[in-house]
């Protein structure tokens, strides 16, 4: 059964309560590396090594940060054998990008792992092996030096899980949440931000409206979570909207069964 375990659900500032934002499939498929990746899949006792694909929203701090750390517990820890081949899907800038990351976060320990334990693929769709999963890569409403993309997820059931990448409304999500069965968005900032690189909360809540026949989901939220004193309070969301808290997980039955698990 394909299920999607939200690791993370807060935005580049970590409200209280929430980690930065991450979602990963079937225990296998990453979307962005944050921070603190590795805290947060041993949270979910997911080992480094069981991650076989990585795929890439645009060059945030807060959705990319944690990939030095992924490679180098991999070469050292969990996949010390080197038997494990990471595939990264990713904008053509993104393997520069990484890569000096890597060199600034652990020089001279990361190079060979880049060549040998990584494939780079950066074609904007394609099949991700051994899961059931296929992918399309669009471009989205964010600032626009980080490369900004959404990845539609369709799995060989037929279920379509659209990811809006960091974004303000546009035309690539627009038209794609009007065929997928779950649409997880990133509702970064509050009402009283004006910014066209960010999903309000009114916004969210007019995206429910133009699309009532699929289930959203918000994450990186800027608020803090459910029991949180501190911070920006939760958004007054209609009730069908799910703000997810970290270690909710999205249980898919079929393309029409799907359901929602908090802890
Ligand atoms: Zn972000
Ligand atoms: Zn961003």
């Amino acid at each position: 059964m394909p299920r999607v375990q939200f690791l993370g659900t807060g935005n580049a500032f970590a409200p209280h309560g929430r980690m930065h934002a991450l979602a990963l499939i079937d225990g296998c498929i990453l979307i962005d590396a944050p921070p603190t990746l590795l805290p947060q899949l041993r949270r979910a006792a997911i080992s480094p090594a069981e991650i076989e694909h990585l795929l890439f929203t645009h060059w945030h701090a807060d959705h990319i940060f944690g990939f030095p750390f992924l490679i180098l517990e991999r070469q050292h820890v969990s996949d010390a054998a080197g038997e494990r081949i990471l595939d990264v899907h990713l904008r053509p800038s993104g393997r520069e990008i990484l890569s000096e990351l890597c060199r600034m976060g652990f020089p001279g320990s990361l190079e060979a792992a880049l060549e040998e334990r990584i494939d780079w693929h950066q074609a904007e769709s394609g099949v991700l092996a051994k899961s059931g999963w296929r992918f399309e890569r669009f471009p989205v409403c964010h600032t626009p030096e980080t490369d900004p993309h959404g990845y539609e997820m369709i799995h060989q059931s037929g279920f379509r899980f659209l990811h809006c990448g960091d974004s303000g409304p546009c035309e690539g999500i627009e038209s794609r949440a009007a065929r997928a069965n779950v649409i997880l968005v990133e509702m970064g900032v509050p009402d009283f931000v004006q910014s066209p690189h960010h999903h309000t909360p009114s916004d969210v809540i007019a995206l429910a409206e133009r699309h009532p026949e699929a289930m959203i989901l918000v994450t990186h939220n800027y608020a803090s979570g459910t029991d949180e004193t501190e911070g920006f309070d939760l958004p007054d969301l209609p009730e069908e909207i799910r703000q997810l808290e970290d270690g909710d997980v999205l249980d898919i039955i079929s393309e029409n069964e799907f359901f929602l698990v908090r802890k």
